[in-house]
């Protein structure tokens, strides 16, 4: 803070955000693409398959476990997980490097491991944690949207209950109960102004 005032500018910044499966991070994330144009969105590579209306390229780079690995050799990833003990996930470095050198701020929807493998190389990102507003209505959101088998959603529900626990890591927690509203609070926390909304 005191820097910015001294320069009177403001900084650019890496947020990361997180939190437990189906609380909306997608959901907040693209909302966020489309009404606030300034801030990048990171695109992940994951080795999981595309879901029906997935763009690679845009909501994901969709790679093999071959180019997966080449990727985490050849240091192209600024952080990477196994995400749900199944598919691997992974933030492409060089974009984030040239949009932060570009005065843009970074938006990174990653999961908990993701979240603190960034804390420890960047320890300037702002980390921020995406509530439910309860348990019962994360549990509603993961089966309403239908996009798992039972075994899969049970899978989930354990990883969420472990990624709760850590909130008290994060620097920021918001509370997704609007998507217009929870796409705000993480956009003040970047800083950054809405393009004026068209008519
Ligand atoms: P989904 O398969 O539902 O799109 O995402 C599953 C989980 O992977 C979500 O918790 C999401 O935040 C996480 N995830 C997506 N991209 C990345 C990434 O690049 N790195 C890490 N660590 N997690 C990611």
């Amino acid at each position: 803070i005191e820097r910015e005032n001294r320069t009177g500018r403001q900084r650019n910044r890496l947020v990361v955000l997180a939190g437990p499966t189906a609380v909306g991070k997608g959901t907040v994330s693209s909302y966020i693409r489309e009404h606030y144009p300034d801030v990048l969105l990171s695109v992940s590579a994951t080795t999981r398959k595309p879901r029906p209306g997935e763009v690679d390229g845009v909501n994901y780079y969709f790679v093999d476990d071959a180019e997966f690995d080449r990727m985490i050799v050849e240091g192209e990833l600024l952080e990477h997980a196994t995400v749900h003990n199944a598919y691997r996930y992974g933030t492409p470095r060089a974009p984030i490097e040239k949009a932060l050198a570009a005065g843009r701020s970074v938006l990174l929807e990653i999961d908990l491991q993701g979240a603190r493998q960034v804390r420890a190389s960047m320890p300037e990102a702002r980390l921020i944690f995406l509530l439910p507003p309860t348990w019962e209505e994360l549990v509603r959101r993961l089966i309403g949207r239908g996009t798992e088998d039972t075994a899969e959603q049970q899978r989930r529900l354990e990883t969420a209950k472990v990624e709760l626990a850590a909130q008290d890591e994060f620097d920021y927690k918001v509370v997704n109960h609007d998507v217009a509203e929870a796409a705000r609070e993480v956009v003040d926390l970047m800083k950054v102004r809405a393009a004026p909304s068209r008519p």
